[in-house]
């Protein structure tokens, strides 16, 4: 069985901020790969190290997203390789396998292949690895000193595993720890042996913002929501729509505030995201919904569409309304569904039904919606 050391001690020289923790389609960037661990058959435990600052949001991660086998979160070293040493004192199974953090796509069968190449071998360690496809030089001062045969290389990746033991030994005994840039040159430098095993393109570490562009694309789907709502109209003195209070002789009628359009927006975005419909989540035989804004259900909404990772990139809607002319409003009710999904995108179209059908009599005013999530 493997315990797993996952290193999140990256301080974000190179990208502007903590890459592990960034946010990528709603969950931290060190979530995908403790995930991964968390549900492979081979491992038992899994520590995560990070800096004494991090140790809050590590382990509210670990927590949730290792939920079965992440063991605890532990104070790493200055360099990643203190971090590593740190950890190795945690692990107790025959094997460990260290991944950095900021891999979120290793394969879950690559760990099997590692371990298949370790089991009853006498390597000490296996290591993914991937071939170079752009001609590699090595460079002095910009001068080139000379091209080297890239048949011969390989861009190691992780998880790398080992024999506990063999790490262990390693670790105590290399003295001068300059170059040594991961685990694997640790068991080189004691004449340990370490194999290679396929690695993965797609196991792409995430060091700078064009990499986290990389990521999202990656994970991104677009989802697309229809809304569609009517409400009879009765004597009164005005209607919100969108938001948006505008005077009339008339009102609409309703549970609620009556809001027709936020209540078919409602539904685009709960029906994008697969979240069900505005009936579900709140239904007017609740007496804690009578005469509510309808704005709150657009908030709750959004809140969950949040939650599931994706987020509004555009919204399209139409009124259709024999009277009040909704013309001069067009622009604020825009400005409130702007603000509400948090995107320029947005669109409003006011309609009459030139007389036709209960709407053109003027009998109940009715709203169309639909939202692109990604
Ligand atoms: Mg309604």
């Amino acid at each position: 069985m493997i315990d797993v050391l996952v290193v999140a001690g990256g301080r974000g020289r190179r990208f502007g901020g903590k890459k592990q923790w960034f946010p990528l389609k709603g969950k931290p960037v060190a979530a995908y790969s403790l995930e991964l661990f968390d549900r492979h058959p081979l491992v038992s435990s899994i520590y995560l190290g990070a800096p004494e600052e991090d140790r809050k949001i590590a382990e509210e991660v670990l927590s949730r997203h290792a939920p079965s086998k992440g063991r605890g979160v532990y104070v790493g070293g200055k360099e990643r390789c203190d971090t590593v040493e740190r950890g190795l004192s945690l692990v107790s199974a025959p094997f460990v396998a260290v991944h950095d953090a900021v891999r979120p796509f290793f394969s879950p069968e690559m760990l099997d292949e590692l371990y298949r190449a370790l089991l009853g071998s006498e390597a000490a360690g296996a290591v993914p690895a991937v071939a170079l496809h752009d001609t590699v030089k090595e460079v002095y001062d910009n001068i080139v000193v000379r091209t080297l045969d890239r048949e011969k290389l390989r861009a190691v990746q992780t998880p790398q595993l080992f024999k506990t033991e063999e790490l262990v030994r390693a670790y105590r005994m290399v003295r001068d720890r300059r170059g040594l840039t991961d685990d694997a040159s640790f068991v080189e430098a004691v004449g340990g042996k370490v194999v290679v095993v396929e690695g993965d393109s797609k196991n792409r570490k995430i060091t700078r913002a064009e990499d986290l562009e990389w990521a999202l694309c990656r994970l991104s789907s677009l989802r697309v929501g229809l809304g569609y709502d009517i409400h009879r109209v009765r004597p009164g003195d005005g209607m919100k729509l969108g938001g948006v209070w505008i005077p009339a002789d008339i009102s609409l009628e309703g549970h609620s505030d009556a809001d027709v359009l936020l209540h078919a927006v409602v539904d685009a975005l709960l029906g994008a995201a697969g979240l069900g419909d505005i009936g579900e989540l709140f239904p007017d035989t609740d007496e804690r919904f009578r005469g509510a804004d309808s704005i709150m259900f657009v908030r709750k909404a959004m809140a969950l569409v949040r939650e599931t990772g994706f987020e509004v990139v555009s919204l399209d809607t139409v009124v259709v309304a024999q009277r009040p002319r909704l013309s001069p409003y067009k622009a604020a009710i825009k400005r409130s569904l702007s603000e509400l999904l948090g995107t320029e995108a947005v669109g409003v179209k006011a309609k009459t039904r030139e007389g036709l059908d209960a709407v053109g009599r003027g009998e109940a005013v009715e709203a169309f919606a639909t939202v692109l999530l990604r």
